[in-house]
């Protein structure tokens, strides 16, 4: 594209692209117009190529230009393009077989078309099911500070980021919160398995205190991703799931991020041993070709809605969810998968550039580095001893920095007042081992260049 075309798109983008995260800016700075991608490459509009380091927001990750999953698209969308699911359509029934066999467990699938709405799913089926099990008091939803689990009323409400609510509130009643285990921040000499029982104490206490029999459901993700990477003690998951199970309070875990072998496993609570009640899945359902997710119900609790009674169904209906377009590119995303061995390629190339990233714990910047397969966190700080958290200029150099150099990385940001401090990497799973020496390269580099050089982004 020419230096003409590109001016036109961002005149027009100015006048009619409101952008995610986006405000009123007529003199701010133009975004980048992304035109094609190929493997983990992306093209701008003037021919220049970076490394996504975060497949786009967490999702691409089989890679861009897969012709075959174009092809899923257009084949289905010849042969039957649209049906609802109030009725049934092979691509949908397809997938269900096949997600099962991916959580290892007996579930039953909603499909819609976001993160959020499988996750609004997901608690609108949490409250129905305690109520008509006898239980209508059970409504409440605890979740953690700084998880981020959506955009919608309820999903934001269950999102502990209060950088993203402010000014939107109030938002649904009846979420609650508690801390996360947040392992590099543990109080000094705590191992980490004291640290998993102490923060999965936290839930149990909230439980107690609101009274078990007004509490519905715990949301987690197995690792916090958008909030800042935080990976939990071992033993933390296992604890949370037996507080529940103590209680009758349903588990729901946000496979948004970490599903699809982002973490080096098919899901992430798999790493744990835990069985959920209840999966939310999105983005790398498709690898993002296409907006779908799915909330994966057990099929206990499936079962305890019974259609024969008036109120007893889910009455939740989603015209887009399961499109039959979506579910064919999800069906040949997980053979890709498969074919490719992209979730053990995950552990195996994420295991090898977290190793290489850990080097820079020498920087007197860098506080920690973390990471779980293909999804990595750095952790800024002003100095080692107080952990005090980098301010938002410097992580905002050091974007622009890797930028610069053809690196495309991401950071928590919006999230918690003062904690917008950790870098984060989430390349597509197809990511080579020369890639992903020059995301440590570039990465190692753009941090370690004192501040004020090479700023001229
Ligand atoms: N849950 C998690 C963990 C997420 O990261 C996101 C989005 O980033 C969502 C839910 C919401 O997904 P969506 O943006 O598709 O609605």
């Amino acid at each position: 594209m020419s230096g003409t075309e590109t001016s036109r798109l961002l005149e027009k983008d100015r006048r009619y692209v409101w952008h995610a995260m986006g405000g009123y800016a007529p003199d701010g700075p133009s975004p980048m117009v992304a035109v094609r991608g190929e493997g983990v490459w992306i093209f701008d509009s003037d021919e220049n190529r970076y490394l996504d380091g975060m497949s786009g927001l967490w999702c691409v990750n089989a890679g861009y230009g897969r012709e075959e999953l174009a092809r899923a698209a257009y084949e289905q969308l010849r042969e039957l393009p649209y049906y609802p699911l109030t009725k049934s359509h092979p691509p949908a029934i397809e997938l269900g077989e096949r997600l099962s066999e991916w959580l290892d467990g007996d579930y039953v699938f909603f499909y819609s078309n976001s993160g959020s709405e499988a996750n609004e799913t997901a608690f609108k089926i949490a409250r129905q099911y305690h109520d008509q099990n006898g239980e209508p008091d059970r409504w409440k939803i605890i979740s953690r500070y700084r998880a981020y689990h959506g955009q919608t009323s309820g999903a934001l409400a269950a999102t502990g980021q209060a950088q993203r609510k402010y000014r939107y509130e109030p938002l649904s009643p009846g979420f609650l919160h508690v801390p996360p285990p947040d392992s590099y921040r543990r109080p000094e000499g705590m191992s980490l398995e004291e640290y998993g029982r102490e923060c999965a104490g936290y839930i149990e206490q909230v439980i107690q205190w609101e009274l078990p029999e007004t509490v519905a459901a715990v949301i987690m993700e197995p690792i916090i991703t958008g909030g800042g990477i935080l990976i939990p003690p071992d033993g933390y998951m296992p604890l949370v799931r037996e507080v529940c199970d103590r209680y009758g309070v349903l588990l729901i875990v946000d496979e948004v991020i970490c599903g699809f072998g982002r973490t080096g496993s098919r899901f992430g609570h798999q790493h744990y041993g835990v069985e959920p009640d209840i999966v939310t899945m999105a983005k790398g359902i498709t690898s993002a070709y296409f907006p779908l997710s799915a909330t994966a119900v057990s099929r206990r609790i499936y079962e305890s809605f019974s259609a024969g009674e008036e109120y007893a169904r889910l009455r939740h209906v989603n015209t887009f969810g399961g499109h039959p377009g979506g579910c064919a590119v999800a069906l040949k995303n997980l053979q890709i998968m498969e074919e490719e061995g992209l979730v053990a390629r995950s552990a195996e190339v994420g295991g090898g550039l977290l190793e290489k990233l850990s080097r820079l714990k020498a920087h007197p910047r860098v506080g920690d580095v973390r990471g779980r397969g293909l999804l990595i966190g750095i952790e800024l700080v002003e100095d080692k001893t107080s952990k005090k958290p980098a301010d938002a200029g410097s992580i905002a150099s050091i974007i622009a920095r890797c930028k610069q150099r053809g690196l495309l990385i991401g950071n928590n940001s919006d999230t918690v007042a003062g904690f917008n401090n950790v870098l984060t990497l989430a390349p597509p799973l197809t990511l080579s081992e020369r890639e992903a020496d020059f995301i440590a390269e570039v990465l190692t580099e753009s941090i370690e260049l004192e501040e004020g050089e090479g700023e001229d982004v």
